[in-house]
């Protein structure tokens, strides 16, 4: 589907010059394909501090805080989560694009400048990133898989990471976007397994990639698949908090 995709963009750019996905303004050449640096500027990033736990920014609050309100209740099977976005204005609309409607190309962009930040990229690097599966008819009806197109463009610019699709969601699970904590940690709770024939190496470090983390409950249960397979280090990364 990339590739295909790929091309079909490069055919379409023929005839219609791309416009930055941010400012809707013509794109001159430069290092990313839809986004220009006005528009990368526009992205609305987290800074430090942030929640050790699932990397909220924690605007305003108490320094020396580990975790937010926001996951104070989970406790994550992921050690840590770092994201490099705020899922807010351009973002929230470049992640909804990618996911609604058929634009994962821009997936890619958003990855390059993701890996611009610091803490981001030393938090996956040397890392296996473990994409968030789709349920098979999901990935049908879409066409891809958006947190796998994230995994595999971090794994192409993050030294020593590999990206590798551990995981499969064998229960299809209701929309998480209606849904309150509880009730999402319900819903995804054993919906996600190994693949057949996939392993886990206890020496390794996994981090489990998708494309925004809310409550981190998906990333919760994937997370837990890998722990209970034998992984003893996994993390967890999202382009996006909120
Ligand atoms: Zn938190």
């Amino acid at each position: 589907m990339g590739l295909l995709d790929d091309l079909d963009r490069g055919l379409l750019d023929l005839i219609f010059p791309r416009d930055c996905a941010v400012t809707q303004l013509p794109l001159d050449q430069g290092p990313f394909l839809h986004l220009s640096p006005e528009g990368v500027a526009a992205l609305p990033r987290i800074t430090d501090p942030r929640c050790l736990t699932c990397g909220h920014p924690f605007d305003g609050w108490l320094e020396g805080e580990r975790s937010c309100p926001h996951c104070v209740e989970l406790h994550p099977a992921f050690q840590r989560a770092v994201c490099a976005f705020r899922a807010q204005g351009p973002v929230r609309q470049i992640l909804h694009r990618i996911k609604y409607e058929r634009s994962p190309y821009l997936a890619d962009d958003l990855v390059a400048a993701a890996t611009t930040d610091e803490p981001f990229r030393r938090h996956l690097a040397g890392s296996v990133l473990v994409p968030v599966p789709l349920h098979a008819e999901k990935a049908w009806s879409r066409g891809y898989n958006q947190s796998a197109r994230i995994a595999d463009g971090l794994a192409g610019l993050i030294p020593g990471c590999t990206a590798e699709a551990l995981l499969e969601k064998h229960r299809p699970t209701e929309s998480q976007t209606r849904l309150d904590r509880t009730r999402r940690l319900r819903n995804v709770a054993k919906a996600f397994r190994l693949k057949p024939g996939q392993a886990v190496d206890p020496r390794r470090r996994y981090v489990i990639i998708d494309d925004v983390l809310t409550t981190g409950a998906t990333l919760h249960a994937c997370a837990a698949v890998l722990r209970a397979a034998g992984a003893t280090s996994v993390d967890a990364a999202a382009l996006a908090h909120g």
